[in-house]
């Protein structure tokens, strides 16, 4: 038997099905005491686990699990003067909160970035079940950058296939595509 590849302790034991008609919930920090609540109003899109030394995991995870949600979607509606941006220049502006580093959402403030209009969250951090299974795997080659074995990176990817979580070194084909759709629309390449 070949050891046990852990990708996220929330698809570790098999992936739960959104429940149909799900209206969003909260999503709130680690803190034990005056945590920051974070309300969405809808149902997230794209979830996917990620191996991408940016986003947020928990501790001892390989890959991180991220969803996007509308930002009219999401709103803070606890100890927001908890949370304070990881970088200011990266594309993705992630909030997280001073106290126990878990980022409650990453925004996209250029109008011009192919994903602006989404925010990025992390639904394990609700009470609620219902919210959507991921369905890929991102940036998977990327969790050698925080230091795992590559020599396993075989082991890895099987797990994913195994758990339904298609491997991709970058995004999928779909949100590849969206894109350079994009760019090409911006560029005039493509008649928008
Ligand atoms: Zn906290
Ligand atoms: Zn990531």
């Amino acid at each position: 038997m070949s050891e046990k590849i852990s990708i996220h302790p929330s698809v570790d034991n098999g992936l739960q099905a959104a429940q149909d008609g799900f209206k969003g919930g909260t999503l709130v920090c680690h803190c034990t005491t005056a945590p920051v609540k974070v309300t969405l109003t809808s149902q997230t899109a794209h979830n996917h686990a990620c191996g991408c030394t940016k986003c947020w995991k928990p501790e001892g995870a390989n890959f991180s699990v991220v969803a996007v949600v509308s930002r009219d979607a999401l709103s803070v509606t606890e100890q927001e003067q908890k949370l304070a941006i990881v970088d200011p220049k990266a594309a993705i502006q992630r909030h997280a909160c001073k106290e126990c580093g878990v980022h409650m959402y990453g925004r996209i403030e250029n109008k011009g970035h192919p994903f602006y209009g989404l925010d990025f969250v992390h639904t394990e951090l609700s009470p609620q079940k219902g919210w959507a299974a991921p369905g890929f795997a991102a940036f998977v080659s990327s969790i050698i950058e925080s230091g795992f074995q590559p020599s396993k990176m075989d082991a890895v990817r099987s797990r994913l296939k195994e758990l339904k979580l298609e491997p991709y070194d970058c995004l999928s084909p779909p949100l590849m595509d969206a894109i350079a759709t994009h760019v090409a629309k911006a560029s005039g390449a493509l008649k928008a």
